[in-house]
């Protein structure tokens, strides 16, 4: 199963993300956790964690290779759960030319709609807790701002594939999990079928799931 979490931080994307990844044994990649994971005293390291600390987005080259690599490795041959990528149109559609050069496609797309206050609090209660340092209140605010402008009009783009799947990411961690994992059975439901989807891509989430 491909699937792709979508949504600005402190939606709770990485968390539903890393459950997903546990219980249908996909691996969790996340390119925010790929680049904090490089060596800072290499010169890519140093160029990336610059980009990190302003809040503004590494270059989609380097972002577009780092995930191509990682996407051919052999954990990820029977799917995976894309968290932090895409973040802008030119890597959605980079994504799309990947994915389709390898014959494989999305399955479904989790979109954690949140409003930037809820969004800002959490952010900043998980920088206190896991004193990442890219987490100020001004970073944070950086973020959304290239969320809004470079992110959310890869929502429209998804909407058109009838896959995107709307979770209501003010909720608790235990609510978002139970909509998503009911939507996901659906997903599985349908992945796992040899027949052409008939019912119309839109119908699988559980009506109601294209808002
Ligand atoms: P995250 O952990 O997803 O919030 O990402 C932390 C930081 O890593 C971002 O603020 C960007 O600087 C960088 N980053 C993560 N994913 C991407 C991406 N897809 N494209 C460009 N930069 C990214």
């Amino acid at each position: 199963m491909n699937l792709l979490v979508l949504g600005p931080q402190g939606a709770g994307k990485g968390t539903q993300a890393k459950r997903i990844s546990a219980e249908y044994e996909i691996p969790h990649v996340a390119t925010g956790d790929m680049f904090r994971a490089l060596d800072a005293s290499t010169e890519l390291g140093r160029e990336v964690g610059e980009f990190m600390a302003r809040g503004d987005l590494v270059p989609d080259a380097l972002t577009v290779e780092m995930i191509e690599n990682r996407l051919a490795e052999p954990d990820a041959a029977d799917g995976f759960v894309l968290d932090g990528f895409p973040r802008n149109l030119a890597q959605a559609r980079a994504l799309d030319a990947m994915l389709g050069g390898i014959g494989r496609v999305l399955d479904a797309i989790l979109f954690f709609s949140i409003s930037d206050e809820i969004g800002m609090e959490r952010a900043l209660s998980r920088a206190a807790l896991e004193g990442r340092a890219d987490d100020t209140r001004e970073v944070i605010a950086h973020r959304l701002e290239i969320y809004h402008r470079e992110t959310e009009p890869i929502v429209e783009h998804y909407r058109t594939t009838g896959k995107l799947i709307p979770l209501h990411a003010d909720r608790s961690i235990e609510q978002v999990w139970s909509e998503i994992s009911e939507a996901l059975q659906q997903v599985v439901a349908g992945v796992g079928s040899t027949e052409p989807d008939k019912s119309g891509a839109a119908g699988f989430a559980g009506g109601g799931a294209q808002r």
